[in-house]
């Protein structure tokens, strides 16, 4: 093996930590492997899961095997000596009902023995990883296994033992990997008889309750159902008393995307969906077309209906297959902005060179030609779904809504497209589902902004006092409760020319809009009856505040706690500080707006004690207790909980006439 080859190998298995070896690396004897702890773990649930479709482990087995073929396809272009001799790919389901196995082989890529310790002694979807995070913290159960594909492993869910014997496309050697799942694995040599030519045969020993994958129209069931559309032909084989019988070719290999749409039938959607998706729910929307004029490809992509489980993997990288005339190249061509992730599918561009190479598509202007027009298509398409079928569309933004709002932050040019999908829930409708049109067209007279308040928690939020002036003008307020919200509202300029603000800073400035008939409570004290009292309160809260002012958006509530206006939004700061460790954390937050009430009856009888005369010494107490209290209506802790905890109980001694401590 050269150099150079020797590294583009183990790179695609750098990302996995290698497995336990207990024998000398490069041992040609068997060597005994233990599997990587979440492995085991993964393998645990599988044995014992309950799960009673377990027939999906063919889909994942055909499934890595076309992975295997379209790989080799792209390595053969550049060296076409590996696919010498054998240039048709294939996919063989070999049944062998006396010997109680199930083998999938096919004539892809194969693994070396390095490739084959590191790619099936370890796990390496990210989703993988979450899937199992969840399970340890939920214990959903079985019932996830089918929808989120698990992988290689999934064979162990119907196999006592599973053989993978392998050789590298150009190998002279070829290595079996054998493991009976508990007692980790081992590799080692393959005898040359036992061996494919090239590519991968995965045999499984079946145990009692996969006995039932021995019937041969069973497993052509399974395969049409799952696997039809894979774009490798797929034959059953039969064994009868140890000879192979003729390949049984099931499935079409069609690439079902170059296809016209009206030649595709929902369930070959779903399946390929399932093939190219690594998911097995439903699509919630599939968007089939070929692009026509100065570049021709055909787009197929999905909408799935259930969020993957690494949605929110930090390296947002859109998975989109990028094919050139039904080669597969890569999926790492980012087809699709990072905000819609979610999507998969394959774009199978007619123009680009085939000898393309993966590092060439970063810079390619094709590239960024073709992942503007799908962007935009989706978008277009996502409009339609969102106009075509409400309650479909609130269920997608559910799922999706938060990564599509990322696009509200970073893609300037489609911001008003997004805006048109976005659904917020608001104090109209706290469920959720309004759009800014349905916010525009429902506006007060002299309303001017669009009014928002962004925190963690969706019912939290929904009482927060900051909204009780709003509220009592019959004024729509958008709830934001997902961390992205802070950003985009920080940077939005406004919707059909209003701009957005947080009810949560500066001034709320309700003059011009009168309170809706008697919800507005009592009328706000003057100013100056307030005006002894705001100044004792700031004197006492140091600073803890920026300033202390007479609230207008507060109707109910004593208190509460405001940006400063001009400042950033106080979540945003908050969100930032986490993030930032350390170094933001230690620069602290800039200090909020305390705003009272002078129509509330604690902040009256403060205010009469301040013009009596009482000073800053006997409401200082008065004063940190307000400010907490308005602390923890923002879900927070009070600022110092011993001094807390003392003031509230003397001032709890003194109300019921004991005597304080
Ligand atoms: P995934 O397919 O999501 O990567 P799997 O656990 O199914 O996860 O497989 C792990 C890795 O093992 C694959 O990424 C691939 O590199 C390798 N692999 C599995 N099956 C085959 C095969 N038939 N031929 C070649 N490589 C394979």
């Amino acid at each position: 093996m050269t150099e150079t080859k020797k590294k583009s190998r183990t790179k695609d298995a750098k990302a996995r930590a290698a497995a336990t070896e207990t024998d000398a690396p490069g041992g040609a004897g068997e060597g005994a492997h233990e599997f990587r702890a979440e492995t085991a773990r993964l393998l645990h649930l599988l044995i014992h899961s309950v799960y009673s479709e377990r027939e999906v482990f063919l889909r994942e087995l055909i499934s890595n095997s076309a992975d295997a073929c379209d790989k080799l396809r792209y390595e053969a272009l550049a060296a076409p000596q590996l696919t010498a001799g054998d240039n048709t790919f294939r996919i063989n389901v070999v049944v062998d009902a006396g010997g109680g196995t199930l083998s999938v082989e096919d004539n892809g890529i194969g693994m070396d023995r390095e490739e084959l310790i590191a790619n099936l002694g370890t796990i390496a979807r990210s989703g993988t990883r979450a899937f199992l995070d969840r399970l340890a913290s939920s214990g959903e159960g079985s019932s996830l296994i089918g929808q989120f594909g698990v992988g290689f492993y999934a064979a162990f869910m119907v196999a006592r033992e599973v053989e993978v014997i392998s050789r590298r496309a150009g190998d002279a050697k070829a290595w079996r990997w054998h493991s009976t799942a508990g007692d980790g694995f081992t590799v080692g040599e393959a005898e040359q008889a036992t061996a494919p030519a090239r590519g991968t045969v995965v045999r499984l020993h079946l145990n009692e309750d996969g006995k039932e994958f021995l019937e041969p129209a069973r497993i052509e069931r399974i395969v049409r159902t799952y696997s039809g559309h894979v774009p490798v032909p797929v034959a059953i084989i039969e064994v009868k008393d140890g000879a192979r019988g003729e390949p049984r070719a099931i499935g079409d290999a069609s690439a079902i995307w170059r296809q016209p749409r009206s030649d595709v039938n929902e369930e070959a959607y779903q399946e390929f969906y399932g093939h190219v998706g690594g998911q097995f729910d439903q699509p919630a929307l599939t968007i089939h077309y070929r692009a026509e004029g100065r570049h021709e490809y055909a787009v197929l992509l999905f909408v799935p209906s259930m969020p993957p489980f690494d949605l929110f993997d930090p390296e947002r990288h859109a998975r989109l297959r990028l094919y050139v005339r039904r080669v597969f190249i890569t999926d790492q061509a980012d087809l699709l902005p990072g905000y819609l992730r979610f999507m998969r599918g394959v774009v199978d561009s007619e123009d680009m060179p085939l000898n393309i190479s993966r590092e060439m598509l970063q810079n390619n202007p094709l590239v960024a030609q073709i992942r503007k027009a799908v962007t935009n298509r989706v978008l277009s398409e996502l409009k339609k779904f969102s106009q075509k079928d409400a309650d479909a569309y609130r269920a997608f933004w559910d799922g999706f809504g938060a990564v599509l709002k990322e696009g509200l932050y970073e893609d300037m040019e489609r911001r008003d497209d997004l805006y048109a999908l976005a659904r917020f829930a608001t104090t109209s409708a706290p469920e959720g589902g309004r759009s800014l049109a349905d916010y525009v067209a429902a506006m007060k007279e002299n309303q001017t902004a669009i009014y928002y308040l962004t925190g963690d928690d969706a019912a939290r939020l929904a009482a927060s006092p900051q909204l009780e002036g709003f509220r009592a003008r019959g004024l729509e307020v958008l709830l934001l409760s997902d961390p992205i919200d802070s950003f985009w509202t920080a940077a939005a300029l406004g919707f059909d020319g209003k701009p957005f603000r947080s009810v949560a800073q500066g001034s709320a400035d309700l003059d011009a809009i009168p309170l809706a008939g008697d919800a507005g409570g009592e009328t706000p004290a003057p100013p100056g009856e307030v005006a002894i009292l705001i100044a004792i309160v700031k004197k006492a809260l140091g600073e803890a505040v920026s300033d202390v002012v007479a609230s207008q958006r507060l109707t109910a509530s004593a208190c509460c706690l405001v940006a400063p206006a001009g400042g950033p939004d106080r979540r945003l700061e908050k969100l930032l500080a986490r993030r930032g460790g350390g170094q933001a954390g230690a620069m602290g937050l800039s200090a909020p707006v305390l705003e009272i009430n002078p129509g509330h009856p604690l902040v009256a009888v403060l205010a009469a004690k301040a013009e009596g005369g009482a000073g800053a010494e006997k409401l200082s107490d008065a004063a940190w207790l307000l400010f907490d209290l308005a602390r923890i209506a923002e879900g927070e802790g009070p600022q110092d909980a011993a001094a807390f905890c003392k003031r509230m109980s003397d001032i709890m001694t003194s109300a019921l006439g004991g005597a304080a401590a």
